[in-house]
C-alpha cells in the first residue's frame, strides 16, 4: 500500500465510493478509507445506504408488500391462496443476501477501477495528510494532493427516549427485528417512519406513529400529503399529528411512551419503539483541531456549491454537508468533486434532486411544491391526472393517487411534478429529465408515451395543465 495518493476519500458510502471510482477513471491514484463494520464485525463498503438504509429497507418493503398483497389483493384477481404464513427469518436472510451482494459489488468495482480499499478510521491532519487507524489499532500517516471527506450521517437521538438497542431502536435496529412486534411505536412520520412503519404494519404489527408537527409531510406538496395521509390511515397506520413526546421508559418488555397533543397528555404502550426523527452529520474524530475545515452550527462540514471546504485540496460531499440526505445527491456530489479535481467541468443541479418515499402508494416529486410556487408570486397553472383514469393502473389494480404537474403561466416552464401512485419513484425520472432540460408542459404534451403505460399519466397531467387532457375530465 502506497503512502501517497492523488486522492484519498474518507468514507465509502454513496458519496465516497463513486468519488473514488470516478477519480480513478480520471487517471488519478486513489485510496478509499472506510470504517464501517456490520453487526458480526465484518467490514463493508457502501455506508449507511447499502448496509443499513436504502437497500435493506427496499428489500423488506418489497417482501412485505408481496405478503400484504397476497393476503388482501390477490383474491380480486381471482387468485385464492390459503395457508399463507410468514417466514420472517427467510425474509431477513434474503435481505442480508442482497446487502452482501451489493457491498461485495463495491469491492469488485474498486478492483476493476484500480481504487485501493482500506478498512480503518481516517482522520484529516493539516496539510492534506490523513492519519489512518487500522482495525488492529495501528496508526499510519498517508498524504494526498486532494482529500474528499464523505463521512455521512448517523441517526438523531431523542434525549427523552434514548436508544437501548433492544426496545428503543434506530432505523438499523428496526430493519433487523427477528420477530414481528405486536405493537410498534414510531417517533417521527418522516421518510423512515413511513417506510419502516409500512413494512411492519404489512407483516402484522399494530403501528402508531407520533409526529411532532401538525402538518403531515410538511416538506411535500400539501395536496399530495393529504392524499398520502388518507391512504396510510386506510392501511391502519395510526398517524398522530402534533404529538410531542416527553419520555419513553422501558418496563420489562414494554415501552411506555408519554406524549402531549392538543387534547392533553397520553401514554402509549408498545413492544418496540423506533426513533426516526432525522439524521445528524457524522464527523466524529474526523478532523484534527487545526485543519482549518469548519463545521456549521448544526455540525455539517461547511462547503460551497461545488463542495470545496475552503481549505485548498479538501472537499466534502454527501450527508456530512448541507442539502437533502439522499444517496443520489451524495453520489452526484462525489462524482462532481472527482471531476473537478481532474480539471473537468462538473456541477450538481440542486433544483432537480428527486425525492421518493417507497410506501404503497409510492410518493415522488421534483421541483417546487404548489405552496412554494404560490409564495414566489409567479403565476402558474396546474394539471392533475388521477390514476383511476389510467387503463394500466386499473389493470394492475393499483389505480390510487394522481400525477400533479405545475407549470409557469407565462412561459409554460415546468416548475414541479408531484406523484402519488404506482411506481411513482420510476415515473419521476421523466419529470427530472424535463426539469433538467427546462422543458415546458407543451414539450411533455408533444412527447409520445406508450399505451397502456403508467407514464401516460404524466403526459395527461401535462395536457391537463392546459385543460386539454383526453382521458380525464378537465376542471
Ligand atoms: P453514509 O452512507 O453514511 O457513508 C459514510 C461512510 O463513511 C460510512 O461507511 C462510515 O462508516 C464511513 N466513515 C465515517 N467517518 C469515517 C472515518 N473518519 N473514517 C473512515 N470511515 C468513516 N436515501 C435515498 O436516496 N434513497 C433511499 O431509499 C434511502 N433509504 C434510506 C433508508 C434508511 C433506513 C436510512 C437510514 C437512510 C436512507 N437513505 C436513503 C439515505 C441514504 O442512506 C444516505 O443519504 C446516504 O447513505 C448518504 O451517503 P454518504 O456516503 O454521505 O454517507
Ligand atoms: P425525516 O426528516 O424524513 O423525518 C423526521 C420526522 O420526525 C419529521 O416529520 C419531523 O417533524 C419528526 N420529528 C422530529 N423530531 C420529533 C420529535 N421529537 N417527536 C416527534 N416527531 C419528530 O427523517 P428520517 O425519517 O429520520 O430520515 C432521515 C433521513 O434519511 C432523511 O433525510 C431522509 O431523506 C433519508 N431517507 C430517505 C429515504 C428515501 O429517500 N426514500 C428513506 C429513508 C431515509
Amino acid at each position: 500500500m502506497a503512502d501517497s495518493y492523488d486522492v484519498i476519500v474518507i468514507g465509502g458510502g454513496p458519496a465516497g465510493y463513486p468519488a473514488a471510482i470516478r477519480a480513478a477513471q480520471n487517471g488519478l491514484s486513489v485510496a478509499c478509507i472506510d470504517e464501517w463494520k456490520n453487526r458480526d464485525g465484518t467490514p463493508a463498503f457502501g455506508g449507511t445506504c447499502l448496509n443499513a438504509g436504502c437497500i435493506p429497507s427496499k428489500a423488506l418493503l418489497e417482501s412485505s408488500e408481496l405478503f400484504h398483497r397476497l393476503h388482501s389483493e390477490f383474491a380480486v384477481h381471482g387468485i385464492k391462496a390459503s395457508g399463507v404464513t410468514l417466514d420472517l427469518a427467510a425474509m431477513q436472510k434474503r435481505k442480508a443476501g442482497i446487502v452482501k451482494k451489493s457491498t461485495d459489488g463495491i469491492n469488485a468495482l474498486f478492483k476493476a477501477a484500480g481504487v485501493t480499499p482500506i478498512h480503518g478510521h481516517g482522520r484529516l491532519l493539516p496539510g492534506r495528510r490523513v492519519e489512518l487507524t487500522t482495525p488492529d489499532g495501528a496508526k499510519r500517516e498517508l498524504s494526498a494532493k486532494n482529500v474528499i471527506l464523505a463521512s455521512g450521517s448517523a441517526p438523531a437521538e431523542l434525549r427523552s427516549a434514548p436508544f437501548d438497542g433492544k426496545h428503543i431502536v434506530d432505523s438499523w435496529g428496526a430493519l433487523d427485528f427477528d420477530a414481528v412486534p405486536k405493537r410498534l411505536g414510531v417517533i417521527g412520520a418522516g421518510v423512515i417512519g413511513l417506510e419502516l412503519g409500512s413494512v411492519w404494519r404489512r407483516l402484522g404489527s399494530q403501528v402508531v406513529i407520533l409526529e411532532a408537527l401538525d402538518d403531515f409531510l410538511a416538506m411535500a406538496d400539501q395536496q399530495l400529503a393529504k392524499e398520502a395521509l388518507r391512504h396510510f390511515r386506510k392501511q391502519e397506520l395510526d398517524i398522530r399529528l402534533g404529538a410531542r413526546v416527553s419520555g419513553a421508559v422501558v418496563s420489562g418488555d414494554v415501552v411506555k411512551v408519554t406524549y402531549t397533543d392538543a387534547k392533553g397528555e397520553h401514554t402509549l404502550e408498545v413492544d418496540k419503539l423506533v426513533v426516526a426523527i432525522g439524521r445528524r452529520p457524522y464527523t466524529k474524530d474526523l478532523l484534527a483541531p487545526d485543519t482549518g475545515v469548519q463545521l456549521d452550527e448544526r455540525g455539517f462540514i461547511q462547503v460551497d456549491e461545488q463542495c470545496r471546504t475552503g481549505v485548498d485540496g479538501v472537499w466534502a460531499v454527501g450527508d456530512c454537508v448541507r442539502g437533502p440526505m439522499l444517496a443520489h445527491k451524495a453520489k452526484e456530489e462525489g462524482v462532481m468533486v472527482a471531476d473537478l479535481i481532474a480539471g473537468r467541468f462538473a456541477e450538481v443541479n440542486y433544483k432537480t434532486i428527486p425525492s421518493v418515499i417507497y410506501t404503497a402508494p409510492e410518493i415522488a416529486w421534483v421541483g417546487l411544491t404548489e405552496e412554494q410556487v404560490k409564495a414566489s408570486g409567479r403565476p402558474y397553472k396546474v394539471g392533475v391526472f388521477p390514476f383511476l383514469a389510467s387503463g394500466r393502473a386499473r389493470a394492475m389494480e393499483q389505480a390510487q393517487g394522481f400525477v400533479k404537474l405545475i407549470a409557469a403561466q407565462d412561459d409554460d416552464e415546468i416548475l414541479g411534478v408531484h406523484i402519488i401512485g404506482p411506481m411513482a419513484g420510476e415515473l419521476i425520472a421523466e419529470a427530472v429529465l424535463a426539469l433538467e432540460y427546462s422543458a415546458s408542459s407543451e414539450d411533455l404534451q408533444r412527447t409520445i408515451h406508450a399505451h397502456p403505460t403508467l407514464s401516460e399519466a404524466l403526459h395527461e397531467a401535462a395536457l391537463a395543465a392546459d385543460k386539454r387532457a383526453i382521458d380525464s375530465i378537465n376542471r
